[in-house]
């Protein structure tokens, strides 16, 4: 394969558009991020073409041509109509979709797909999980999504929807969640959850360092502080990661109960703590899922992070290519 060629790959991330041109071997060479309106999907379709010329332009200045894009979408994407079904954290994205006068736009391949299974396959291809076949990559963001490989390939389902671990019932008697059942994970361990029940807490143990947080108009309260505090020694803050590392656990276990992984990868804004948050997340996992010698599937934070959907999407256009997949 001509090696000046590259892929896009992009991700919409409730209204911040990051994109990158990446190489035929992974490695990204130019990156453009803007925020831009997601109240229409016209309006994001607009800006999603207009930032793929930018880089296309980019890429022609250095002799590079770009081969194809691969997008990235929160919430459900249906795989084979290329379309967003379901979107709770954005529901102006709902019925996005990749029209054949939007591909003519664009003007080269392009596939589309959810946001958390691309940086599954970013890491699988580029980053941590190359040696590993059998893998999930956990979001713990303002959802809680899941990206599997399987055998090596991405695995999406009959109706092209598996991944929505947020949902798994960890707790028959916990809080009701918005997809309408009761006890999800994400009702515990999504971020929005995760400082609802701090703040919760906080107001009956005022000794934290983040007590201060928890009243209005005295900053933001969130994972990320949360975690930063941990780190800084704060108790309550390292309560709160345990608590929400054992509920994390307990699904991580059921799905290595269920599918004999290689390797669990986490990201979002709790990963900041790094092993403070994973120990927990360790020790639950090991003792529900004990037939599962813990070097034979390593539960790591990715490296990757905010760069493993970009550079999935860019590996996933590229493959698809090779494969013949003239999407
Ligand atoms: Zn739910």
């Amino acid at each position: 394969m001509d090696d000046r060629r590259g892929y896009i790959g992009l991700h919409v991330d409730d209204g911040l558009f990051k994109a990158a041109f990446v190489d035929v071997r992974g490695e990204i060479l130019e990156v453009d991020e803007r925020e831009a309106s997601v109240d229409s999907v016209s309006e994001m379709l607009n800006t999603v073409v207009e930032i793929i010329a930018e880089l296309k332009q980019r890429a022609s200045h250095h002799g590079r041509t770009v081969a194809g894009v691969g997008i990235g979408m929160p919430g459900m994407v249906n795989w084979e109509s290329q379309r967003v079904e379901w979107a709770p954290d954005l529901p102006a994205i709902e019925g996005f979709r990749l029209s054949e006068d939007v591909v003519d736009r664009i003007g080269v391949p392009v596939v589309m797909d959810n946001a958390v299974r691309l940086a599954a396959y970013g890491e699988y291809r580029c980053g941590i999980g190359r040696d590993a076949s059998n893998l999930v990559y956990i979001h713990l963001g303002t959802s809680v999504g899941a990206g599997l490989i399987l055998d090596g390939l991405i695995y999406r389902g009959a109706l092209g929807l598996a991944g929505q671990l947020g949902h798994m019932t960890v707790d028959p008697d916990g809080l009701e969640c918005r997809c309408g059942n009761v006890g999800c994970l994400e009702t515990i361990a999504s971020g929005p959850n995760l400082v609802r029940r701090t703040k919760e807490r906080l107001f009956r143990d005022r000794s934290s360092s983040l007590s201060s947080l928890a009243l209005p108009g005295r900053g933001e309260l969130t994972p990320e502080r949360i975690a930063m505090e941990a780190l800084d020694g704060d108790d309550f803050s390292l309560m709160m990661l345990e608590q929400t590392g054992r509920w994390v656990g307990v699904a991580i276990a059921n799905l290595l109960n269920l599918l004999n992984l290689d390797m669990v990868i986490l990201s979002g804004g709790v990963m900041v703590a790094g092993d403070l948050f994973l120990k927990p997340v360790i020790a639950e996992t090991e003792s529900r899922a004990r037939w599962i010698p813990q070097e034979r599937c390593r539960i790591v934070g990715s490296p990757l992070g905010g760069q493993a959907t970009l550079i999935g999407g860019a590996m996933l256009a590229r493959d698809l290519q090779r494969s013949g997949d003239a999407r």
